[in-house]
């Protein structure tokens, strides 16, 4: 930061004026639309200011094409971010009419099938790490690609222009070298064909980007400096707008969230609402204690179900260990779960083969939430020819019913309890999510349509829920239809969602994909141990 110091004293910049100068010959030389991708954050708001500014000072007849300003509303935004975000694309638009600049700003969202919640609550995804992060695709990339592929079909090719830089890591700096041709201004966009990517300041460092920001008002009336501030007391980075998976694996800046989701269980501590909250933002509280309690449950086994969501069974090696002269089995540590030791006594210890068996004379129903203690045993040759006896438990795969209810539960309590002080309205799952998660968990069973009385139970009025989603059977029937299962052997929930397909596509003439649905649900895995 001192130079930043320095050059608010000198005014000196000539790494702008380049930059500046680069931008319009870049903008000139082809008839392709741009799409600048804004994030709220520092980087992409000097790309935006930079753009802004030099299409000022361009003759309004060389501004011959469209530039699409778009920034990702992942639907879980921390709110302060997304309100200044709002702010900011009503602004650039308003001055770039004033000023006749070909400039339009978009807000990109997840379909409400592929939001956070709908993920989570719906289908049961467990909240994403660092392994397992399904998020910024859904989130962020497919809806910007989405947006990019549109203008490319309209337009033929689409330039991205992106603040990313190489030196906000090593891996950052490799990705975007190894995306350069020599001699090219545009890097090639690693999954979309007719788009590229534009990087004008990928050789600025830190004190580059704020020099900028602090010695430059920004065009649209926005003060630079209380972005400068909200960095400070966010006490963090930020979740760019991401548009190529290649820069997205180099971004450690998501992962590490920081101006990201509210909700963001990617990082161990959620520095950004920590941040706010510390400077002042005290209505956030119950934002921060609701994203902790899902990063704890996360790893709970008995929170999840025992297969993956495609019904696929999968083992996961345990390490057994002498403790006190007794063999356990050690359940390492993970995020908030603590490390387990349990006696292996405690175990019902199994041949693969003998599985099926067990489960179907245990009735165990493993898409339920108890952890019945049950290890797969087998044989394994070492390198050095040796064999030895392995011990597996059953992998996890999403949250059962039970918690997805309760994670929905305690979100409307979240949303009923929460001050928005500028924001009366203000939200935390939409209506059209809540239909959605209606929709799946029809599909997956929850034939006593749980959502409206959920909802109308916490937020005390009720929804304008459709219809056409109402029960197929009474609470006499489904207990009737349990009893037959039970006495003929047959998988409750697999019948349960047999229906629910039926009914997807009854009253249609054509039932193309029919068989293909009822094929997956038969085919599932821990059906056929
Ligand atoms: S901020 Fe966190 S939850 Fe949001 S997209 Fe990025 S990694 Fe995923």
């Amino acid at each position: 930061m001192k130079g930043i110091i320095s050059n608010l004293l000198s005014k000196q910049l000539p790494k702008i004026d380049d930059a500046k100068e680069q931008i319009k010959e870049a903008y000139k030389g082809d008839d392709h639309p741009w799409v600048v991708g804004y994030s709220g954050g520092k980087d992409s708001t000097v790309v935006v200011q930079l753009v802004f500014e030099a299409l000022c000072e361009m003759p309004l007849e060389e501004l011959h094409k469209k530039v699409y300003v778009i920034s990702s509303d992942t639907l879980v935004e921390t709110p302060l971010i997304i309100n200044s975000i709002n702010t900011t694309l009503r602004r650039i638009q308003d001055e770039a009419l004033n000023r006749n600049l070909p400039i339009e700003t978009h807000k990109v969202k997840p379909d409400a099938q592929q939001s956070f919640w709908a993920n989570i609550i719906g289908k049961g995804y467990p909240s994403p790490n660092q392994q397992f992060r399904w998020c910024t695709d859904r989130l962020k990339i497919d809806p910007a690609n989405q947006f990019i592929t549109d203008k490319v079909s309209s337009f033929g090719e689409v330039i991205m222009v992106l603040g990313v830089r190489e030196d906000e890591s090593v891996t950052r700096g490799n990705v975007i070298r190894s995306h350069t041709v020599e001699g090219k201004t545009f890097m090639r966009h690693s999954t979309l064909s007719n788009a590229y990517v534009y990087a004008p300041i990928r050789s600025f460092d830190i004190d580059d980007v704020w020099n900028y920001l602090l010695n430059h008002p920004s065009p649209w009336g926005d003060d630079n400096h209380e972005l400068h501030q909200l960095y400070q007391d966010s006490n963090s980075g930020e979740c760019p707008l991401m548009v190529d998976k290649n820069i997205k694996e180099s971004a450690g800046s998501c992962g590490n969230s920081r101006f990201g989701c509210w909700v963001c269980t990617v990082v161990n501590e959620d520095k950004a609402l920590n941040g706010f909250i510390q400077s002042g933002h005290d209505w956030m509280k119950p934002l921060l204690d609701f994203r902790n309690w899902l990063a704890e449950i996360r790893d709970d086994r008995t929170r999840r179900m025992k297969y993956r969501m495609n019904g696929q069974i999968y083992y996961r090696d345990v390490k057994i260990e002498e403790k006190d002269g007794i063999p356990h089995v050690f359940i390492p540590r993970k995020s908030s779960r603590l490390a387990q030791f349990i006696p292996l006594e405690e175990y019902e210890i199994l041949e693969k083969s003998e599985l099926k068996s067990y489960i179907q004379k245990n009735k165990i129903d493993l898409s339920s939430p108890e952890d019945h203690k049950i290890l797969v045993t087998y044989e394994e040759e070492t390198l050095d020819g040796q064999i030895i006896q392995k011990y597996a438990q059953l992998g996890l795969g999403p949250f059962t019913m039970e918690t997805r209810k309760e994670i929905l539960t305690k979100l409307l309590e979240v949303q009923k309890e929460i001050q928005h002080p500028n924001d009366p309205y203000y939200e935390l799952i939409s209506v059209d999510e809540l239909k959605e998660i209606r929709k799946i968990w029809f599909r997956n069973g929850d034939w006593n349509d749980q959502i409206p009385s959920i909802h109308k139970e916490i937020m005390g009025y009720s929804l304008d829920w459709e219809i056409d989603d109402r029960p197929l059977f009474d609470k006499e029937q489904i207990s009737d239809l349990e009893l037959l299962c039970d006495q003929f052997q047959v998988d409750f929930n697999v019948l349960k969602k047999l229906i629910s397909i039926e009914k997807d596509f009854s009253g249609y003439k054509i039932r193309r994909g029919l068989m293909n649905d009822i094929g997956k649900v038969l085919k599932q895995d821990y059906l056929h141990l």
